[in-house]
């Protein structure tokens, strides 16, 4: 009896594998389709400097555009491209369109430094060996200043296999492009290792900003935080910022950039724009190149 107990418990799990594995293999020829008949897109959430307010750049994120189901977020997708290795054509679109899309931003608005474009990478891209290749393939193709693109990993890709992160990473500021650690104080990266990466940004995870008012210990980690990114020459973007209360402390806390609701949600290309013209409206000293003709 205890057997035939076994079986079928046995008969259940082998069952919900099975479904899974379905489940799994349907995304992913579904996420394939999605990429070639162009239904992915990206939105671009601005970064605002907090001395004055203004827009520094964008994050780029990826929105799946489904035909019955709607905007799909990358969060319920990603994982699965990841398993599937579809996560590479995906990345490499991903990046083409923000540096295109930057390139385009780059010439229409002028300002002093450009505006940056942040693009999230993958652990799979990272380890690709033609990595690097791709990367400076897009930039000569799109032609954006190198200076002006940030990419960003999380603190688990770079602990993961420091060495070969580390060499990478040395690689791609060679190059001229900036680095970004994403979700920091997330992960269990090592100190220590960390200071010897070139990253430029440290973005602090939502988790410790939001409410920060309200909660002394997120204050004195934040705090901690900062003081630790300058000391090692890294400037700080706070993310998810929602609430003035916020802002204030963030300020306070020399905190230099912010990405969040209180700010802006991620745009489309046209809202975006809209929010670059009206800064543009306020600040004399950026021109847009197309009223610059007429002058
Ligand atoms: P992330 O890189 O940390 O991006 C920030 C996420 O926080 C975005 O979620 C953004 O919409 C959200 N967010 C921004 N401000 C606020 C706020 O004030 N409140 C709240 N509650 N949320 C805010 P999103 O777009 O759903 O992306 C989720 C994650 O998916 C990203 O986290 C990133 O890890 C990943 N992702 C997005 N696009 C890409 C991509 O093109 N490639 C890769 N590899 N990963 C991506
Ligand atoms: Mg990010
Ligand atoms: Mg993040
Ligand atoms: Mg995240």
């Amino acid at each position: 009896r205890a057997k035939a107990g076994g079986r079928a418990r046995w008969e259940v799990f082998d069952q919900r594998m099975g479904e899974q594995a379905v489940a799994l293999l349907q995304l992913d020829s579904e996420l394939r389709d999605a990429l070639g008949r162009g239904e992915f897109r990206l939105c671009y959430q601005p970064i605002v400097s907090l001395q004055n307010g203004k827009i520094q750049g964008f994050e780029a994120l990826l929105r799946w555009e489904h035909p019955s189901k709607g905007c799909i977020s990358p969060l319920e997708f990603l994982p699965t491209a990841e398993e599937t290795g579809l996560i590479l054509p995906i990345g490499q679109w991903v990046l083409e369109e923000a540096c295109l899309q930057a390139q385009r931003w780059q010439q229409a608005f002028l300002m002093d430094p450009p505006l940056t474009m942040s693009v999230n990478l993958s652990a799979s891209q990272l380890s690709q060996p033609e990595f690097i290749e791709q990367v400076k393939r897009v930039l000569q193709k799109t032609a954006v200043v190198p200076s002006s693109l940030k990419l960003e990993l999380t603190e688990s890709m770079a602990m993961s296999d420091p060495e070969h992160t580390a060499r990478l990473l040395f690689e791609l500021k060679a190059m001229g492009i900036q680095l970004s650690l994403d979700d920091f104080g997330t992960g269990y990266s090592s100190l220590s290792y960390l200071s010897r990466l070139p990253i430029d940004t440290l973005k602090i995870d939502r988790s410790f900003v939001s409410g920060l008012e309200k909660s002394s210990e997120n204050l004195r980690i934040l705090e901690a935080i900062v003081t630790l990114a300058h000391t090692l020459n890294m400037e700080v973007v706070a993310e998810g910022t929602e609430t003035i209360e916020e802002v204030i402390y963030l300020k306070r806390l020399n905190c230099e950039y912010a990405q969040g609701y209180f700010f802006f949600k991620p745009l489309g290309v046209a809202d975006a724009e809209a929010a670059l013209r009206q800064q543009l409206h306020q600040d004399g000293r950026t021109r847009r190149l197309d009223s610059a003709e007429c002058a």
